[in-house]
């Protein structure tokens, strides 16, 4: 090609996103991918419907109305928060705005497949460091932190283990960490971790801290793609001069905002999930598979090898199951598992229990 890309560009793998369909059938149950089984909230749908008559109109550019809804109901100040395409849009902001060539992004070995993809559009080098026991390590990551590192992700819950860092391990990062680095803390299951919260305490009080929170899964409007951060105003600052300007259409700031504004789906959601979670793990090791404690919305279920997930995967796909297969995230041998509602749970306990009767 005698095009010349900006460095970096050319060492992204594409992403690759969870399947939905399988050929032939009309009852697929997609688990791959982390969507609320309860559907967008109807408050929202009912948002979107009042808001289309109005989409010959160009939207808000400042966003006032959703972010005064968040600050709000997640008790923050209106003014650090900003808004995007998405939580990835707000974790592209910060890796553009903050870092490019020469310059270092730390993530972990199990990390989301996003922070490379980012890391590379800036034009900075990715950096992954390893995990203990599937959890991200404080004292590995301050190790690997030098002069030239900008950004350090880590989602909490993370995706696709599902596993958290605790409150006092966060706050001992940030202390650790030098003053000209930031420290992303992407709460994107946030909502799914009874007592964390999300990364708001450090994201408030400290000037390095941002964190990222997401209307894609628990708030089931991953199809919509509304994101927002929060974090300290010389940061948000910055960042707001690459947003585009109508990054949000009118019809995404309404749906967000009746979704923030309902009182009771967080919480009806996040109690659903836990029960049904519980259930999953419990039934998962019943069948003499190996998983840790999640804390979001899916389950990472670690066969023997990857024969024996592969042998899963084809029994899910029998009878009509798409779950995950996180091979890119260094597990060949896992299959990760949204939680679904207790029908849903009850097709994927009653599928492997068939799978491991015959294998
Ligand atoms: C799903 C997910 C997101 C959210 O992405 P959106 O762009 O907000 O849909 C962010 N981080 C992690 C780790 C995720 O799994």
């Amino acid at each position: 090609m005698s095009l010349t890309p900006q460095a970096g560009i050319m060492e992204i793998a594409l992403y690759e996103s969870g399947k939905s369909s399988i050929a032939g059938r009309d009852d697929v149950l997609k688990l791959s991918s982390n969507e609320n089984p309860l559907g967008p909230p109807p408050a929202a749908i009912a948002a979107i419907t009042s808001a289309a008559s109005e989409t010959h109109r160009y939207p808000s550019t400042d966003h006032a109305e959703l972010r005064d809804a968040i600050a709000e109901v997640y008790g923050l100040e209106a003014s650090r928060i900003i808004c995007g395409v998405g939580s990835d849009e707000v974790l592209q902001f910060v890796t553009q705005a903050f870092s490019g060539e020469g310059d270092e992004i730390i993530y972990t070995e199990h990390g989301f497949s996003m922070y490379p993809i980012l890391a590379h559009m800036a034009g900075a080098t990715p950096v992954v460091l390893p995990e203990v026991e599937r959890v991200v390590d404080v004292d590995i990551i301050l190790e690997a932190v030098n002069e030239k590192t900008k950004v350090v992700f880590i989602a909490n819950p993370a995706n696709p283990t599902g596993t958290l860092v605790s409150d006092a391990e966060l706050k001992r990062l940030a202390d650790g960490l030098p003053a000209h680095v930031i420290l992303v803390l992407d709460g994107a299951y946030a909502e799914f971790s009874e007592g964390y919260d999300g990364g708001k305490t450090l994201a408030a009080t400290r000037p390095n801290v941002l964190m990222t929170r997401t209307f894609s899964k628990v708030y089931g409007l991953g199809g919509l793609r509304i994101g927002w951060g929060y974090g300290p105003q010389e940061m948000i600052d910055v960042m707001t001069r690459i947003r585009q300007p109508f990054n949000l259409s009118g019809v995404q700031l309404a749906a967000a905002e009746a979704a923030v504004r309902d009182p009771d789906w967080v919480r009806d959601c996040a109690k659903l999930n836990a029960e049904q979670r519980t259930r999953l793990t419990g039934a998962m090791r019943q069948l003499g598979l190996a998983c840790d404690d999640s804390e979001a919305n899916f389950v990472l279920v670690r066969c023997a090898d990857k024969a024996e997930a592969d042998s899963a995967e084809a029994a899910f796909l029998a009878e009509g199951i798409i779950v995950r297969r996180p091979i890119s995230y260094g597990f060949p041998e896992g299959l990760r598992i949204t939680v679904g509602n207790a029908e849903q749970t009850g097709r994927v306990i009653d599928a492997l229990t068939r799978w491991r009767e015959t294998n």
